[in-house]
């Protein structure tokens, strides 16, 4: 099964039944394909200073596999969209430090 849901947000390769994402190091290996949530882009941190992506890093990879384990739905939306703001106001409390 080689069907294709468009490019992985976090490392633009094709998201294939076998996904193995490169960058988040998240397998997905076995499991049905999905169609990832579009606010998963804005989780990504290639853009990022490195010390700004070790302040995102961990939110994208969690928000990358909870998006992957958990059922589309309006709370899955919600606690993505919650989990984005968490991140944009660490990242913020941590320019504010600088
Ligand atoms: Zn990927």
């Amino acid at each position: 099964m080689t069907e294709n849901y468009g490019a992985c947000s976090f490392c633009d390769m094709p998201l294939t039944s076998d996904h193995n994402c490169r960058k988040s190091g998240i397998a997905k290996v076995g499991k049905p394909i999905y169609e990832q949530s579009h606010i998963i882009r804005f989780f990504s941190y290639d853009h990022l200073p490195e010390s700004l992506q070790e302040v995102s890093r961990p939110f994208g990879i969690l928000a990358l596999q909870l998006d992957m384990d958990l059922p589309a739905g309006p709370e899955k939306s919600a606690g993505l969209r919650k989990l984005l703001e968490a991140k944009d106001c660490m990242v913020r409390a941590f320019v504010e430090a600088q």
